[in-house]
């Protein structure tokens, strides 16, 4: 039994293959971070390597290590910390030790899955060499690569994938996986629900994980202080920021969701619409913020977020982008 929550299609799509005898060697696995793109990509591992009657059936020991992450023939590769700083690319050498291993017959399982999450953090040398390994794919072998920038592979890369895109879950069916699957209470899953937008990764891992909630207030803590602050104060912001973004170009974005996301919730608070924010636990705070703002200047801010977005993900001047959002800010009285 497939237990990936969502994604129908995808899995459909995954098990006619199985089932044929005609998987691909590949697989590209799209969609927004912290969508569900590992947890079907461990999912296909087990299928692959399953002892059970039904696979996967999540509970022989291939299943059960694969889920642990301690089966041999399973390997995620990813971006490596190393003592010397944190690197933001997958490195050649990483894909020439991926060739070593895969010419080698798996371990202990019937198929050696190499996941590589994220895939658009392969440089460009490691991607050259990854299309070699892709070009002449050895046999019991499958690759899953996981992304949410397809456009940062080569094209000779997506070529030889079979592409799957996930998307986000409905709010409703997410609420209920959160009450029924993982125990959450009524009124935390509706906000987990909204804040993750579908994500149901996301959902799971800020029910588990404080800090994620706790950085989130500090974030908004920000958002709700800056249109106070002097254009110096606005613009160190904004260098602290573009700062981060060459390092962990993920993590400003979510920042940006959560500017989209609170500006948002002030417009629909200012006209009335109090029961669709997306903030929930913080109604009482938005619609007192809602009374002090110029809706026609959020509506201009909202969608200069949505240009500098645009910007950061072209590769603009990372600074230049989020200083000219900072001039955008709606005047407080
Ligand atoms: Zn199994």
């Amino acid at each position: 039994m497939w237990q990936t929550l969502g994604q129908d299609r995808a899995v459909a799509a995954l098990q006619r293959g199985l089932a044929q005898g005609r998987r691909a060697h590949a697989y590209l696995l799209v969609g927004p971070p912290q969508v569900g793109k590992g947890t079907l990509a461990l999912e296909l591992a087990q299928a692959l390597n399953c002892e059970g009657p039904e696979p996967p059936c999540q509970e022989c020991s291939p299943c059960r290590r694969i889920a642990a992450g301690i089966h041999a023939d399973v390997q995620v590769v990813g971006v490596e910390a190393t003592d010397g700083g944190i690197h933001k690319d997958i490195s050649i050498d990483q894909i020439r030790e991926l060739g070593r291993v895969v010419s080698l017959r798996p371990f202990e399982g019937r198929c050696r899955v190499i996941i590589i999450d994220p895939a658009d953090a392969m440089n460009e040398a490691a991607q050259n060499a990854f299309l070699k390994t892709l070009e002449e794919p050895p046999p019991d072998v499958l690759f899953v690569l996981i992304t949410s920038r397809p456009q940062a592979l080569r094209a000779t890369i997506l070529s030889r994938c079979q592409r799957l895109d996930l998307s986000p879950l409905p709010l409703p069916q997410l609420e209920e996986a959160l009450r029924q699957r993982w125990s959450v209470a009524p009124r935390q899953a509706q906000l987990l629900a909204r804040l993750s937008r579908g994500r149901l990764g996301w959902a799971i891992a800020a029910h588990q994980d404080e800090e994620m909630m706790r950085v989130r207030h500090e974030a908004l803590t920000d958002i709700r202080a800056l249109p106070e602050r002097t254009i110096q104060e606005r613009f160190g912001y904004a260098s602290d920021v573009a700062g981060r973004f060459s390092r962990d170009r993920t993590t400003v974005l979510a920042v940006l969701d959560l500017w989209r996301d609170w500006w948002r919730d002030v417009l629909l608070a200012s006209s009335g619409c109090q029961d669709v924010i997306t903030n929930l636990d913080l109604g009482d705070i938005l619609k007192a913020e809602a009374s002090r703002y110029d809706p026609a200047q959020v509506v201009v801010f909202l969608r200069s977020l949505a240009a500098t977005k645009r910007r950061l993900e072209e590769n603009v001047n990372p600074r230049l982008a989020l200083e000219v959002l900072m001039l955008d800010l709606p005047a407080p009285p």
